[in-house]
């Protein structure tokens, strides 16, 4: 056999589920820039192959439609689990199939991964910390969460896998990893999401009125997806003790009165503040403390809130710019 041949045979194969989402196309990217072979499944729900067009003809690149609520059967030597659903308006739409895929998805990404022997890693969630009574959330915090809100679906989903992922672990060895994602922004992210971050710059591009939740008081902390990205790869091949949640985010906090304040300037907008009822079950401060993301991967977010917002604003002018011409509603 050639070297050549035999690096081939040597290069790591990595599902990525959700990859035709916001966070999985990003890092389906990264993969194949550090030379995998990326198996991309989706089923299309929230994602788009529009996300994952410009890998589609890399020779290490395959995508696959699969809901992964049904058994998938492929080999591989490591599987990113980010399949579900991620905003409120997306994940409530059908809020059993948002359960399904992160119950049965979770147990038959499980089920691959102790039968190929792969390491695996849940995307997780801040919304396991629910309505949190401490701040800012460390891992050690069992969380606040209404079982029978309207949130539910996905806060008890995510918890749910969490303890499905840590029982594999400890009942059949399979290494796990658990990332608790706090949010994320940057390009891609689903326009009619009702995501806060995409929310207003589209509202502040088009001078509409920014719609304020509340009084606006509320906070977020808010990573950039190629920290995030970074956070990800780095907790995937941490030391094999690393099977605990880890959370990974920015700690910088904000307001989202403040928020909306610092895109109307970024963008130089007219737009004026709409504030609107608040959401049920809406969490009041979300910051999350990332000392362990720090000790165990050495990672932190580096990119500034002001060249996050450059890159998913020119982002979202491109997305409206295309839609104009296509005469298409944004
Ligand atoms: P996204 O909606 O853009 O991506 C999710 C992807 O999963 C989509 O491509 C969707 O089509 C796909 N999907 C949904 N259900 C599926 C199923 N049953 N089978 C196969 N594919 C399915 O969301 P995102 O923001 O990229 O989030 C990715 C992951 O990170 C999710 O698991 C989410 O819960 C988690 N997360 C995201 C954030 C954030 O701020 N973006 C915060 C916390 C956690
Ligand atoms: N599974 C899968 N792909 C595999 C192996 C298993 O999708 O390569 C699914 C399978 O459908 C099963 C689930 O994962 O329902 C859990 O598998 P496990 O082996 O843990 O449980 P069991 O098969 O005993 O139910
Ligand atoms: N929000 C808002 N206006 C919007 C969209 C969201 O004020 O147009 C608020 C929302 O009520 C919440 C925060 O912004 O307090 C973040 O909302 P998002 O849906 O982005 O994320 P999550 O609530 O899941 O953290």
């Amino acid at each position: 056999m050639q070297q050549g041949e035999f690096k081939e045979l040597a290069r790591k194969r990595i599902l990525v589920t959700g990859g035709a989402g916001f966070i999985g196309s990003h890092l389906c990217r990264r993969l194949l820039d550090r030379g995998a072979e990326v198996l991309c499944v989706d089923n299309f729900f929230t994602g788009s192959r529009d996300h994952v067009q410009e890998m589609q003809d890399h020779p290490r690149f395959e995508l696959l439609r699969h809901d992964i609520t049904f058994p998938l059967y492929v080999e591989v030597d490591e599987i990113y689990n980010l399949a579900c659903p991620a905003s409120p308006i997306h994940y409530q739409f059908d809020p059993v199939q948002t359960t399904k895929t992160c119950v049965h998805g979770s147990i038959n990404m499980l089920g691959l991964a102790k039968r190929v022997k792969a390491r695996i890693l849940q995307a997780s969630t801040s919304e396991v910390y629910g309505d949190p009574e401490t701040h800012p959330q460390t891992e050690d915090y069992w969380g606040r969460v209404n079982p029978i809100g309207p949130r539910s679906c996905y806060d008890e989903g995510k918890r749910c896998a969490e303890t499905l992922f840590t029982d594999y672990h400890r009942q059949h060895g399979v290494p796990i990893r658990i990332a608790r994602i706090f949010n994320t922004f940057g390009p891609r992210m689903h326009p009619n999401d009702g995501r806060v971050v995409s929310n207003f710059i589209l509202q502040a591009l088009q001078d509409k009125p920014i719609t304020i939740y509340g009084d606006g008081s509320q906070t977020r902390s808010f990573c950039y997806v190629d920290d995030m990205v970074d956070g990800l790869t780095a907790l995937m091949h941490a030391p094999d003790d690393a099977h605990l949640p880890v959370n990974l985010g920015n700690p910088e906090e904000r307001t989202i009165l403040n928020l909306a304040e610092i895109i109307i300037e970024f963008v130089n907008s007219r737009s004026t503040i709409d504030f609107r009822p608040l959401p049920q079950d809406d969490p009041r401060r979300r910051r999350p403390d990332i000392s362990q993301a720090r000790e165990k991967l050495g990672w932190e977010p580096r990119v500034s809130m002001e060249d996050g917002l450059r890159k998913t604003v020119e982002y979202f002018e491109g997305l409206l710019r295309s839609r104009r011409e296509e005469g298409a509603e944004v």
